[in-house]
């Protein structure tokens, strides 16, 4: 797959993600959107659930179809607000530094297995060919495990999400090649790569660059109305960065995509503090 539709992959390392200008990445103060974020987070679930008791049998006078209508539109609704509100609140404890824990080794098949079976789902429902390989031999990777499961969370569930049904969905862990490790300026050894592979629909060339961009949505997304916030991206690759990664892809438009996250088994700034 070439990612700039010359045949040249498209490498685009978390290290190059700087702070996004442009129509496609607004300017946002960090505390604030932390903030606000933050404060809508109760309400929200406090909508959540009195939709989903309107929803249920349990009411004394259950709703008419019509009025159920209107409780499953508010769900929806809910629903996309709750996905933006948590986007925004992981990327803005991101950018600030923010953590809830501590680096510490973790088994990657874990990770994977775990983040798997909550798109169980939607793999089976869109009958994914889904397969995970991944390298024995590899040693283990010191890294936080929210962030390392916010990585391996949002590269996954676009897969599924941008993989038409009937199609595959390829992850694999294992030693870099020195070529790759080279990206980090490390041997292969001291380092582990993981690559998600999906034959779904791609990323437009032309719109390549801004991938890792706050709240990019390319125009094939768009035009099928795909749910999504465009923040999963940026996510990961303030992730990958505070592990001390790197991350590219390629990606041919109606072909597939293939997204590499190259990490340090041990990081050293962690080591510093
Ligand atoms: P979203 O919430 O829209 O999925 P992301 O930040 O995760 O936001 O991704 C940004 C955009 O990059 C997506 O809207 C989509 O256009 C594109 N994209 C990401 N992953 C894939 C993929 N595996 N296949 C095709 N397009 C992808």
């Amino acid at each position: 797959m070439g990612g700039d539709g010359n045949g040249a992959p498209a490498s685009v390392e978390s290290t190059n993600v700087a702070p996004t200008t442009g129509a496609s990445s607004p300017s946002l103060d960090v505390d604030y959107m932390s903030y606000v974020s933050h404060e809508l987070s109760a309400p929200l679930t406090a909508m959540r659930w009195s939709t989903a008791l309107l929803q249920s049998a349990k009411m004394t006078k259950p709703l008419d179809p019509d009025q159920l209508k209107l409780a499953d539109e508010i769900m929806v609704g809910v629903n996309r607000m709750s996905l933006l509100v948590d986007d925004i609140h992981e990327s803005s404890w991101l950018e600030r530094g923010k953590f809830a824990d501590q680096p510490s080794p973790i088994s990657l098949a874990d990770v994977i297995a775990n983040v798997q079976a909550k798109q169980q789902a939607a793999i089976d429902g869109k009958k994914l060919v889904f397969t995970v390989t991944i390298d024995p031999t590899l040693p283990p990777l010191t890294v936080r495990p929210s962030t390392i499961t916010l990585v391996v969370q949002n590269l996954l569930s676009n897969a599924v999400k941008y993989t038409p049904a009937g199609g595959s969905v390829t992850v694999q862990v294992r030693i870099p090649t020195e070529a790759e490790a080279a990206k980090l300026g490390k041997p292969a050894a001291g380092c582990v790569l993981l690559s998600l592979a999906d034959t779904g629909m791609g990323i437009p060339a032309d719109q390549q660059q801004l991938v890792f961009s706050r709240f990019f949505r390319a125009s094939n997304v768009r035009e099928q109305d795909l749910e999504g916030t465009g923040l999963g991206l940026y996510i990961v690759s303030l992730g990958v960065k505070s592990m001390g990664g790197a991350i590219w892809f390629q990606s041919v438009e109606q072909q597939g995509s293939t997204f590499y996250v190259l990490l340090p088994l041990k990081n050293a700034a962690d080591e510093v503090h």
